[in-house]
Parts: structure tokens; C-alpha cells; sequence
């Protein structure tokens, strides 16, 4: 789960984490409200989204810039009204872009120098590693592929956990003056203790800044959170904001199916996570692009599947189906059962093509036969891709 940038400063400041003031507005009537509670001086205004290259993004209306800098609450006022209601298009929204909902005021900062630091999980060595980098304001990605030996990496053994001396030598090694040093090493320490506290997969503040004053800062803030941990945080299930879900995800998610929308045009429905990844590969080989990922998991009962068609149905892009089930705790004529009480319901408009694998596969691929409905049954997977690739041309 991701939340937004003002979350999750404070987020930060509930971990001793320095960021600038800030006020949040929803609306344009909460423009005055909101600048009313920052110092006099020059505003950040920033656009609230879950994808980052807000800064260098563009809006459908015209307006470049989805962080913009005013000279004072008037003129903050006045880009805000640009860009709330809006879509900002970033490299990380894809073109569909994000409708702005929120807007972030800070007071801004004066920049010395600007660094990247991240916290996230390395799964090779299966412990959290501290990134950081003198190459700050600029993509991570860009500087990993040009400059590699720009970017520090610090892995933290979870049985000795963080250590002040850690902060002290990333400190020196981004070239940090000794009352720097102090301060970022603070600030890890918080970033690292939330890190932990939180069960985040990942926490990036890029730029982190040290000011014209000498004070190290977080200018940004992306955080994202473990979903299988969520449950232990109700206070972070709180600032989950559906508007920057797909709602085809979130209906999903109420029952308890794992789906992925893509940008493809055959859906499937399958059961297992590794048999979906190959069924989505097998599509790709034959030449088919899929909609979607979707694993109904191994015990999938009627409502489930039906609810799995609908979703897949709301897709406007979807043009046909593939069915791929192995029928291992569950039985291949209960699930051609449900595939058909499914298609009925939701009054099937595109080629569906049916691979039934397991026990009790016969039986399945006979009530299917009878079904009365245009269902292409295929006996392998490679003859379904093909079939429902095929149906589509
Ligand atoms: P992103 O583009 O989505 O990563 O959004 P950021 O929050 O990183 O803002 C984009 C850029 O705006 C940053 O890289 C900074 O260069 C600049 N910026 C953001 N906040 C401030 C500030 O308080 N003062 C100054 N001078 N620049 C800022
Ligand atoms: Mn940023």
C-alpha cells in the first residue's frame, strides 16, 4: 500500500524525522485555511499523487509542473487552483495520468545540496539496506545505470540491528560536514526505527537537502508499506486513499482475489500465482498481450469465480477470456460448474476458452460440452493460448 507525500511527513515528524511545515487543502475553499498556517515566505505547492516525477510532470490542461514554487501565499494560491482537480501526467503515471485531489503546501526550503536516501528490503541477501546517494533531485534509476559508484549501499543485519555508527560513516561518505554528520545520523536513525516499526517495503526521500543554514532535511517523502503486515496497523490501513486505486483492484480485493489490471486485451482467470504468471507468458508467446493478472487461489468457491468474471468484464479493453485451472484441492467438474453458473450470470459477451486440468477432468469437460454455452474447450495450455489468441483475430 502506498500513501501520499504529506502522510507520510508526518509519518516522519512522529519519528523525529526533520521535514518543513505543511498544510493540506482537499479543495479550493481550503486554500486560505491552509496557507494561513505556514510562515510568510516562499511556498511549495505540491500536487498529491501516488507516482513520483510530479515536478517534472505535465498536466492534460496545459500547466507543466505538478511542485511548483510561489513567492507568497497569493501566487501559491493561484498555481494550486491549476493544478487541484486536475490530471498530472508524470513518467510514473503512464499516460492515463492521476487526477490531482490534494494539495500540499511547505514552506520551502533554501537548497545547499541536494542527496537520495532510501530504506527498502533486499530480498537477494534478505535484509532492509540503506541506499544513499550525493546524487540527489535526480532519477535513482539514471544514476544506478551511469554512475553506479554514486550510489552507497548499507545492509543491516536484523539480529544486530542499526547502529549510530552507521549514520556517522554514510554521513562522512556523502561528504558531510561534522554538524551534518550529527544531524542525518539522527534523522536515519528515525527513518530506519519507522522503517522497522512500520513493516514498509520501502522508504525513499529524494531529495533529502542540506539548507543554505546548514539544517539536513526531507524534502520529499515515498513510502510504501508491506500489505501482509497491514493488519497489524490499523493507523496506516487509515490512510489508505482509494482514489489512487484501481477500482477494479479494490472490488478485487473485498473478495479475496489476487488481480492485477494490465493494458492487454485477454483476461484470465486461473488458479495459483505461478500457473497465472505462466499463463500470461503463454499468451505473450503466442502472441496475445493479457489484461490482467488474476489468481482466484487454490480454493475458489462460485462467488468468487463469478465476481472474478464481472471484474474482468468492467475492463472495456478485455476481448476475450482463458480459464486455466488445475484442478488439485478442487475438482474440475466443480469448477466447470462454477465457470458456467459464472457465464450465465454475467451474460458472457467474448470467446471464452476453458482449460481444465486434475481430477475429475473428464466430468468437468463434459458438463462444459453441455453447457449450452459458447465455450471453446482446449487440453493444453499452449492449445488454449492459441485458441483464445486465435479467436481474437
Ligand atoms: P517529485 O518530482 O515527485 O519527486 O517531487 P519532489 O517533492 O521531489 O519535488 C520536485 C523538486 O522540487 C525537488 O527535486 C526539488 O528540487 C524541488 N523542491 C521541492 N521542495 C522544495 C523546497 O522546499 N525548496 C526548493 N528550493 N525546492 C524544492
Ligand atoms: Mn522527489
Amino acid at each position: 500500500m502506498n500513501i501520499h507525500e504529506y502522510q507520510a511527513k508526518q509519518l516522519f515528524r512522529d519519528y523525529g524525522v526533520a521535514v518543513a511545515q505543511g498544510a493540506v487543502a482537499k479543495s479550493a475553499a481550503e486554500f486560505d485555511a491552509a496557507l494561513a498556517q505556514l510562515p510568510a515566505g516562499k511556498i511549495v505547492v505540491k500536487s498529491q499523487i501516488h507516482a513520483g516525477g510530479r515536478g517534472k510532470g505535465k498536466f492534460t490542461n496545459g500547466f507543466a509542473g505538478g511542485v511548483k514554487i510561489a513567492d507568497n501565499a497569493a501566487q501559491a494560491k493561484e498555481l494550486a487552483g491549476k493544478m487541484l482537480g486536475n490530471i498530472l501526467v508524470t513518467h510514473q503515471t503512464g499516460p492515463a495520468g492521476r487526477k490531482v485531489q490534494t494539495i500540499y503546501f511547505t514552506a520551502a526550503s533554501g537548497i545547499a545540496k541536494e542527496y537520495y536516501l532510501a530504506v527498502l528490503l533486499d530480498r537477494a541477501t534478505s535484509q532492509p539496506v540503506i541506499i544513499a546517494s550525493t546524487e540527489g533531485g535526480m532519477d535513482i534509476e539514471h544514476v544506478a545505470d551511469h554512475t553506479p559508484e554514486k550510489i552507497l549501499r548499507r545492509y543491516i543485519d536484523p539480529a544486530v540491528g542499526f547502529s549510530s555508527h552507521i549514520g556517522r560513516d554514510l554521513g562522512y561518505q556523502l561528504g558531510l560536514g561534522d554538524e551534518q554528520v550529527k544531524q542525518f545520523g539522527k534523522l536515519l536513525e528515525g527513518v530506519y526505527k519507522f522503517f522497522l516499526e512500520k513493516d514498509c517495503a520501502m522508504v525513499e526521500i529524494n531529495p533529502l537537502v542540506v539548507t543554505p543554514e546548514g539544517k539536513v532535511e526531507a524534502l520529499d517523502a515515498k513510502v510504501s508499506f508491506d500489505d501482509n503486515a497491514l493488519f497489524r496497523h490499523p493507523d496506516i490501513q487509515a490512510l489508505r486513499d482509494l482514489n489512487e486505486e484501481d477500482p477494479k483492484e479494490i472490488e478485487a480485493s473485498k473478495y479475496n482475489l489476487n488481480y492485477i489490471a494490465l493494458d492487454g486485451n485477454i483476461a484470465c482467470l486461473v488458479n495459483g500465482a505461478g500457473l497465472a504468471m505462466a499463463t500470461m507468458d503463454i499468451i505473450q508467446y503466442f502472441g496475445g498481450k493479457p489484461a490482467n493478472f488474476l489468481d482466484v487461489g487454490g480454493g475458489a468457491n462460485e462467488e468468487q469465480v463469478t465476481a472474478a468474471f464481472r471484474i474482468i468484464l468492467s475492463d472495456p479493453s478485455v476481448k476475450g477470456i482463458l480459464v486455466n485451472i488445475f484442478g488439485g484441492i478442487m475438482k474440475c467438474d466443480i469448477i466447470a460448474r462454477g465457470v458456467i453458473a459464472a457465464a450465465k450470470n454475467v451474460q458472457l459477451t467474448v470467446p471464452l476458452v476453458v482449460r481444465l486440468e486434475g481430477t475429475n477432468v473428464q466430468l468437468g469437460r463434459e458438463i462444459l460440452a453441455q453447457s449450452g454455452l459458447a465455450i471453446t474447450a482446449a487440453d493444453s495450455l499452449s492449445d488454449a493460448a492459441k485458441k483464445i489468441v486465435a479467436a481474437l483475430k
